[in-house]
């Protein structure tokens, strides 16, 4: 038998804007509804996912080590909004209750929603197992943290299934994967008013995949007048010539409060430089009716990234890097 090297993958647990579809909304997206679901592998290997599921998780992609017979060694969570442990149960790729550590961007609720039920879903499956549950480490900075514990009311779950490890900017963190090991770096970014946001770089086996959502616009600025755009220059070498670009567009060309459009993000294209990339946390709402990005489904964001080389992640997407 074939023996593989050990491979970096990420799997779209999510691609979901904040509210997915918003009930009573009249606009395509919230519209459109695929019900054709094919199952995926039930096995870690590449897959497409499916546009405008019927149940949208909030954007979130796991990263994974696949080892030389092709089992998960390292499973990172980056973010676990709503629908996000579902999505995971329905991946059918085995191995991905091992979860090594959940990072997370920012606090909003659609990045941090889904803590109890993997929390304590985990916590439960152990327990009919009977096998000790281990509290799963959770990466954020102490901003991030605080607005868990005391904003969005998640101090229960937090204390009972999770053990906080604080993500500091700039300091990288490697964990071990298998034979190798994944390095983390997060960088501070302006995403509103949220206090400690961050993107993440992840590394692996040579591989490089940027993970930036959610992050407002280039020109947006901290208090201190500094700039996302002078964010990304500051970092190029670390952001440039990544495999995989995972883009926050929430709209096409109007921006949101706290967002970035696709017409904005090419500036963060062109720093990253990416062999490929993907749109996630797409909304179209914040664009207005009548507007391009109003009510556009998942095929028609396609169309309109396709002349640029740019593509829409999928949820239930599995990449090799
Ligand atoms: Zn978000
Ligand atoms: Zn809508
Ligand atoms: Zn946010």
């Amino acid at each position: 038998m074939k023996t593989e090297q050990a491979t970096l993958w990420v799997r779209m647990n999510g691609a979901g804007h904040a509210f997915g579809r918003e009930l009573g909304c009249d606009c395509g997206r919230c519209q459109t509804v695929n019900y054709n679901i094919a199952p995926p592998p039930n096995r870690l290997a590449e897959f497409a996912g499916w546009p405008d599921p019927p149940n949208r998780a909030n954007t979130s992609a796991s990263l994974l080590i696949g080892n030389r017979e092709g089992n998960v060694a390292a499973h990172i969570l980056v973010d676990v909004g709503a629908g996000v442990p579902d999505s995971l149960a329905g991946a059918l790729i085995p191995g991905l209750d091992h979860v090594t550590g959940v990072f997370l961007t920012h606090w909003h609720g659609d990045h941090a929603w889904g803590l109890s039920q993997l929390g304590e879903g985990l916590r439960r499956t152990a327990h009919r197992r009977e096998q000790p549950f281990f509290k799963i480490p959770l990466y954020c900075t102490l901003p991030t943290y605080h607005a868990l514990r005391d904003r969005i009311g998640l101090a229960y779950v937090l204390e009972r299934c999770y053990r906080f490890q604080e993500i500091v900017p700039e300091l990288p963190i490697e964990l071990p994967a298998g034979q190798t090991v994944i390095r983390l770096t997060a960088i501070s970014v302006k995403h509103g008013a949220a206090d400690g946001a961050v993107i993440y770089v992840a590394e692996a086996l040579k591989k490089k995949v940027v993970l930036a959502w959610d992050i407002e616009t280039p020109d947006a600025a901290f208090p201190s007048g500094y700039t996302n755009a002078e964010v990304f220059r500051r970092h190029a070498t670390l952001l440039q010539n990544a495999d995989l670009h995972l883009q926050e567009c929430n709209s096409w060309a109007i921006a949101g409060r706290g967002h970035c459009t696709y017409q904005a993000a090419r500036a963060y294209f062109e720093v990253v430089q990416a062999k490929r990339t993907l749109l996630v946390h797409l909304s179209g709402h914040e664009d207005g009716p009548g507007n391009p990005g109003y009510g556009w489904t998942d095929a028609q964001w396609q169309a309109a990234a396709k002349p640029d080389g740019i593509e829409v992640a999928q949820q239930g997407m599995v990449l090799r890097v």
